[in-house]
Parts: structure tokens; sequence; C-alpha cells
């Protein structure tokens, strides 16, 4: 198998927990109008959401509906959005440490889909610009190319001067994230606590991205 040498992240439920921080900024939101978010509630956020994969002017149109936020536009709701949800990302310690020890022996990059502003807001809020060099951070709304296409994949392999048997793709979306990666012969390493059919289609599986570096030294 040849030496590793560089890993790309996701950085959505990758990296940071960003279903946790949409949970929190929705309630700092609902709570600035006199509402809250009931188990029900809940359940039917997330189905809208779907892990912020929703179009997000679908689902901030039925957001305000569902809320009866008759004062609020779809669109005024979404740039609020971008502008704070940020503020609700953090990047649990036992990631960082693994960040710190993998950034060792490693060329980190992060590859993550979204616009520029809200996707750097995350990045800078959760700390993560202190592991990520400028020009390994590629956002989809930056780039023009976005997961799952491959030439998203390819642009960082380009800057990043590595050949994809050296790098490996770890995220927690298995087409987003795994299935191009893999398609263009990367190593994978899917982050999930449901590996169900797909996990022999990756060369690792673990519930937490915190466990990676000790997964690696032990190769
Ligand atoms: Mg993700």
């Amino acid at each position: 198998m040849p030496e590793l040498k560089a890993i790309v992240f996701d950085l959505d439920n990758t990296l940071i927990d960003r279903n946790q921080a949409f949970r929190l900024f929705l309630e700092d939101f609902l709570a600035r109008h006199q509402k809250n978010i009931s188990k029900k509630d809940w359940k039917n956020i997330e189905k809208q959401d779907q892990q912020g994969y929703a179009q997000r002017l679908i689902f901030t149109k039925w957001f305000l509906n569902y809320y009866k936020l008759k004062d609020l536009s779809p669109e005024a709701f979404w740039q609020y959005m971008q502008q704070h949800l940020g503020n609700f990302v953090e990047c649990v310690s036992s990631v960082k440490e693994c960040l710190r020890v993998l950034n060792e022996n490693y060329k980190l990059c992060l590859l993550t889909n979204g616009g520029s502003q809200n996707q750097r807001a995350k990045i800078h809020s959760a700390g993560l610009d202190n592991f990520f060099e400028k020009d390994k951070i590629f956002i989809s709304g930056e780039m023009g190319f976005a997961k799952p296409s491959t030439e998203a994949f390819e642009r960082v392999l380009a800057k990043t001067k590595t050949n994809p048997v050296e790098t490996l793709m770890v995220g927690d979306h298995f087409i987003n994230d795994i299935l191009p990666a893999r398609k263009l012969g990367m190593k994978t390493c899917w982050i999930t606590s449901k590996p169900e059919s797909g996990i022999q289609h990756t060369d690792y599986c673990l519930p937490h991205v915190g466990r990676l570096a000790e997964i690696l030294k032990k190769k």
C-alpha cells in the first residue's frame, strides 16, 4: 500500500457537529420570537433539513411557515442563518488533538460543500483555521465544483500535488464524500455510527473522527 501523504476532511458532521450547531442556532432564533422546539418539532425540522442538504430557500420557507413567522422572508432568514450559524459551531477537543497529531505527518486539507461566508464562519468559529493552511481549504461555493462531483476532489489533489493513492478522504456522507473519492482511487474513511451496506466499499470506518490518528498509527 503506498504511503499516505495527505488527508482531506469534510467539515459538516465530520469535524464539527453541524446538526447540533444548527439546532442551537434555531433554538436561539426561536427564543427571540418566544417560541421553542419540541421533540416532535425537531423530528419535523430534521426531516426537512436533510442534514443541511435540503435546498436552503425551500427549508427556510417551510420553517417560517411551520412556526408562523410571517414578518421574515425566506431570503432574509437564510441571510440571517448564514451570518449566525457559525457562532454555534464548535470542534471538540478530541478532534482538535487528533488534527494536531495528524498535522505532524500529513498534509491536511478541508473540502466542504456550501457558501463561502457560511463555511468560513464555521471554520473560524470552530478554531479549525489553526490546523489547515489557507490554500488547503476548499469550499464549493468558491470553487464552482461541489461534492460529489469528482472535479472538486481533482482540484484538491492538483493544488496539494498529491496522488489519489497517497490521499485519504474522510467524511460522513457516503455519496458525497466516499464514492467519488473511491472512484478516483483515493483511500477513504467513512465516519458513521451505522455502517450498514457501504462498509465493504471503504478502507476505514469509524464512529468518530477523533480516533483517526490512533488508527493510522497502527498501520
Ligand atoms: Mg458532512
